[in-house]
């Protein structure tokens, strides 16, 4: 590779927070992190693999217990038809599934259908594995899912794989049953595989339900199904996420890769997971109420300051308010960059201490969007917006 990663693009994420650092009392709406604590059974079981001296090498795919617990999860709450335990290899985080999903699935050519608009990640991995990904709308109109005929209309012979991601990041799309249907017969028809990316799997909102595609039929086999106790616990930090496959191949090249890459997920965190797999699963609920609720402060409070700047409906899942910018709003002069995106992003940033993501950072369509996270502390939420009804009176 070495050169070649020269040419994959990195996230504008990153100049957005380093951008922040220089902001003072800043209002931390740019980046994708949960404001919750992790629960406490995840900490104590931490704390007491640190006191047994739980601090040497384990098997590489992970600790059998968390697989195990992991297995019976997919296929109860994902209906996965997980054979056996050890074919759940844990990662460092969902971001390192992906990329070991990538690389263990890719030929260089390949062409990979992703949506648009994209999670940077998720591009950088497409192309740092020797493809090319073909960007196919998610339209707002369909509440940012796709219009399957158009999904259709862009596979070619090269088409190789499809990444589905629902809910979705940035637009907080969620797929339904029977999108994922339509999806798993365009895979089967085309013998295609898929990389399904279901980081925000626990994130829906108003009672929706999260489908996985590696549970329809024939599906398993050809998807990587890749998760993470980043979303679901509130531990973005703690780098703890899981992958699986039907497909021995796959499961092989992934597990070779964790071997070159962090040979094992950190034990203290592999034995945190497992308390929190134990314990009581209501937390998970609790953290879905308050974030929807966080949603609804939000988008009550973005109508009532900014209306004449901002569109957007609520999304149903995920975290982020992906809004549209009125095409009346005029970039300030002395903007440093001609993207409008780009330019909304600072002046909120410059004039009203808010972190935001240009649309831009997640493709050329996405130019007149910014994100926001929503899933900040209440008070966090009603200082920007605060902020934000002065910055646009
Ligand atoms: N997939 C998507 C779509 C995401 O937005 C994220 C986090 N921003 C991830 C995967 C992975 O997160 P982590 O590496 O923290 O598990």
């Amino acid at each position: 590779m070495g050169a070649a990663l020269d040419s994959v693009p990195t996230s504008g994420i990153i100049r957005i927070r380093d951008l922040m650092f220089s902001v003072e009392r800043p209002y931390r709406l740019d980046q994708g992190d949960v404001s919750f604590a992790v629960p406490a059974t995840f900490k104590a079981a931490m704390k007491a693999a640190i006191d047994a001296d739980h601090s040497h090498y384990l098997q590489t795919a992970g600790l059998p217990r968390i697989q195990e617990l992991l297995a019976a999860k997919l296929r109860r709450a994902n209906a996965i038809p997980v054979e056996s335990a050890g074919d759940v290899l844990m990662t460092s985080g969902g971001v390192h599934a992906l990329y070991l999903s990538c690389q263990s699935m890719i030929e260089p050519g390949d062409e990979v259908i992703i949506p648009d608009p994209v999670w940077p990640q998720t591009l950088s991995s497409i192309v740092a594995a020797g493809a090319t990904p073909v960007r196919v709308p998610l339209h707002e109109g369909l509440g940012w899912r796709f219009d399957l005929d158009e999904v259709a209309s862009h596979v070619t012979p090269k088409t190789r794989g499809l990444y589905v991601n629902s809910p979705g990041n940035p637009a907080g799309g969620v797929f339904t049953r029977a999108d994922m249907g339509r999806l798993a017969a365009l895979a089967l028809e085309h013998d295609l595989w898929v990389i399904a990316d279901e980081a925000y799997e626990d994130v829906v909102f108003d009672g929706r339900e999260h489908v996985s595609i590696a549970s329809l039929p024939g599906m398993h086999e050809r998807t990587s199904s890749l998760f993470t106790f980043s979303k679901t616990y509130a531990a973005t930090g703690l780098r703890i996420g899981y992958v699986t496959t039907g497909r021995a191949a796959w499961r092989s090249r992934m597990t070779k890769l964790l071997g070159m890459t962090i040979n094992n997920v950190s034990s203290v965190v592999q034995y945190g997971g497992i308390g929190v797999l134990e314990g009581d699963q209501s937390v998970v609920a609790q953290y879905r109420e308050e974030l929807q609720a966080r949603r609804d402060l939000f988008y009550t409070g973005i109508w009532d300051a900014a209306r004449h700047v901002f569109s957007g409906d609520p999304p149903a899942g995920a975290f982020y308010a992906f809004l549209g910018i009125d095409p009346s709003w005029k970039i300030p002069a002395g903007a440093s960059s001609a993207s409008r995106s780009w330019a909304m992003a600072e002046h909120l940033i410059g004039k009203a201490r808010i972190g935001c993501v240009p649309g831009i950072d997640f493709g050329p369509a996405s130019e007149g969007y910014v994100r926001f996270c929503f899933a900040r502390e209440r008070n966090e939420l009603l200082g920007a917006l605060h902020e934000m009804r002065a910055l646009f009176a």
